[in-house]
């Protein structure tokens, strides 16, 4: 996946930075727990698509909750 490409998502809800998990072709948000799903290649970007991340997916270092987010 294009790194220029993926510098320029961000997450529909929140608007934060994705992180590109390359095994799971995935986009995770951190932030709201989200899996945006990669589809040959292109990033399906709708949260109706997304699936929730695991607990242990996430990263310990998240700031956590952005208020009202
Ligand atoms: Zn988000």
């Amino acid at each position: 996946m294009d790194k220029e490409l993926l510098a320029m998502l961000v997450c529909p809800l929140c608007k934060g930075k994705l992180r590109y998990d390359r095994e799971a072709q995935e986009l995770h948000c951190l932030y709201d727990g989200l899996a945006y799903p990669i589809r040959d290649g292109i990033p399906v970007m709708l949260p109706e698509e997304a699936r929730q991340l695991d607990v242990d997916e996430k990263l310990p270092t998240s700031p956590g909750r952005m208020g009202g987010a």
